[in-house]
């Protein structure tokens, strides 16, 4: 153990895999150690098992293409003769084609906002493009982490038919989304997606594929990235959990604790990365920033259905969206997914939320009580008030019976049996419990917030989604953030290794 080093990681999940990786490249001559409180790197939110492994680039999941409120007055649609009753409305002048030149499609009464959409189909780029520059120097071998799997989105019921028309239309133009494809013909999706088609009744459906979608194994990532960077001389500490955090003029003391011999011992390091899932918000409480004061974490767990009959698993090879149910959290959106792991086909179903204080799977079994504090306390509590809809929907789901499960399960894949299935536990989330300054109330938010100290010296990343695919858009902030200098003269090699120009993605399929 060096007395001190440029850069300390601590967790060995791909956010730490991730910020390393890209340090090793810009500073080969920088001494990176990584501190993992467990055996082997990669067993929490990362593991493969532990999440979807969906590499997020929105063309399926709903919750990025929120719909803007409704435009006054157009619920009223015109025919599509090309009669309007729009009478006095401000939309009665607009120009509506002409029923001679043939069917139209009518407008859509939806106005759907793709700015998140368009942002995480960006980051997902730029993870696949540093994956392909790794890739083609023989850094990870992406046949072991990463496949294609279409990306499918589907609905049922006239409602959410025109919805997904819609978002469909809004989509399809732009850049990053050209490929997906629309159909309502239940022929054609029984053709991308038969279990989700077959024993349906006629109501409506429709669905929209992309067929570069992607599977990722993101724990076989992250274990491939250490290992790489551990070559290029990082150190990687295992079973050593990182204590506590005192600032000593410019540099970061870790107070360290070696799970194994039970022995303490402290490293100096210049910069600390806090990437350690669940374990983040605690660490940055103790290390006491300013700036994480007021944010406080609500962890929601996750289970999966996991399929036992290789016969069913067989029969299906995508990963389909639907729609959350009523006061669902917004990464509680049901899907069927295809998974590849270990170089076996998986069939996955869930994630079925839940609801325990802890905020890792293996560890800090009250971590919600623990990270109390009189400065988020309020926040914590006014968020809990204004998200009832959802403590209760947790409630339901934590008590829900196997057959309400494969109930939720049969909305999708109507001939599911339950005997094909078994309940699997999947990683913890820490939602974030952001302090609004002006009113010192809080506010629950589903994304990934990067706290940074104001010297650069220390950053930590908070919440989940869409978590592990915007992991290198995630690490490049970071490294903007926080070395500001340095940023500039890293640009040219981060732009070689970032854009899609110079790293073709048939380095990775
Ligand atoms: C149910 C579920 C489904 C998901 N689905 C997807 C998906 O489909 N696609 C997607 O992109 N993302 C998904 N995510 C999110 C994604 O898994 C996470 O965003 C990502 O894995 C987080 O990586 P991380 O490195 O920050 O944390 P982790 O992988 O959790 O790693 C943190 C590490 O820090 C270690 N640690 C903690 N405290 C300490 C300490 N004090 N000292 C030393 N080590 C410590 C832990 O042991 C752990 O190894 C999902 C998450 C869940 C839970």
């Amino acid at each position: 153990m060096p007395a001190e080093v440029e850069v300390a990681l601590i967790g060995g999940g791909i956010m730490s895999a991730t910020i390393g990786t890209l340090l090793a490249l810009l500073e080969p001559g920088w001494q990176i150690a990584v501190f993992e409180r467990l055996d082997v790197v990669a067993q929490e939110s990362s593991a493969a098992w532990n999440n979807a492994g969906t590499g997020h680039a929105a063309y399926c999941e709903l919750n990025y293409t929120p719909v803007l409120d409704d435009i006054p007055g157009l619920d009223d649609i015109p025919d599509l003769d090309g009669t309007s009753s729009l009478g006095n409305s401000p939309l009665a002048d607009t120009p509506y084609p002409d029923a001679s030149q043939g069917p139209q499609s009518p407008p859509s009464k939806w106005r759907i906002d793709t700015t998140k959409a368009k942002t995480i189909n960006k980051e997902f780029q730029t993870s696949l493009n540093l994956w392909s520059h790794l890739a083609a120097q023989n850094i990870i071998k992406p046949q072991e982490f990463i496949s294609r799997v279409p990306h499918l989105t589907f609905v049922e019921g006239a409602e959410d038919v025109s919805f997904l028309r819609a978002r469909y239309e809004a989509l399809h133009s732009e850049a990053g989304f050209q490929h997906l494809e629309y159909s309502s013909d239940p022929e054609v999706i029984a053709k991308w997606a038969p279990l989700v088609v077959k024993g349906r009744s006629d109501s409506p459906i429709a669905a929209t594929r992309e067929v570069h979608g992607t599977d990722v194994n993101f724990g076989e990532l992250s274990a491939q990235l250490f290992t790489a960077l551990a070559g290029r001389g990082a150190q990687i500490y295992l079973e050593t959990e990182v204590v506590a955090l005192t600032k000593q003029n410019d540099r970061w003391c870790l107070q360290l604790y070696n799970r194994k011999t039970k022995q303490t011992s402290n490293v100096l390091a210049r910069f600390v990365f806090v990437g350690a899932g669940g374990g983040t918000l605690p660490l940055l409480q103790k290390a006491k920033l300013p700036e994480i004061k007021g944010y406080a974490g609500f962890p929601i767990s996750g289970r999966f259905l996991k399929c036992t009959n290789p016969e069913v698993i067989r029969q299906h090879h995508a990963k389909v969206y639907a729609k959350a149910a009523l006061g669902a959290p917004p990464m509680s959106v049901p899907h069927l997914d295809t998974r590849i792991i270990d170089g076996r086909l998986q069939l996955v179903f869930g994630p079925y939320a839940g609801f325990t204080p802890a905020y890792l799977k293996y560890g800090q079994k009250l971590g919600l009580f623990r990270s109390l504090r009189w400065h988020n306390i309020i926040p914590m509590l006014s968020a809990g008030l204004a998200n009832i809809g959802l403590t209760k929907y947790l409630i339901k789901e934590v008590f829900a019976s196997k057959r309400k499960r494969i109930a939720a399960l049969q909305q999708l894949f109507p001939t599911a049996q339950a005997q094909d299935w078994e309940l699997t536990t999947a990683g913890q989330r820490v939602q974030i419990i952001k302090p609004i300054r002006k009113h010192g109330m809080g506010t629950l938010a589903f994304g990934t917030e990067i706290v940074t100290a104001a010297d650069g010296s220390m950053a930590g990343l908070l919440g989940a989604s869409p978590g592990a695919s915007t992991a290198v858009a995630i690490a490049v902030e970071t490294l903007n953030r926080c070395f500001p200098t340095k940023y500039l003269t890293w640009l040219p090699h981060l732009n070689d290794m970032l854009s899609e120009h110079t790293q073709p993605s048939t380095n990775l399929f």
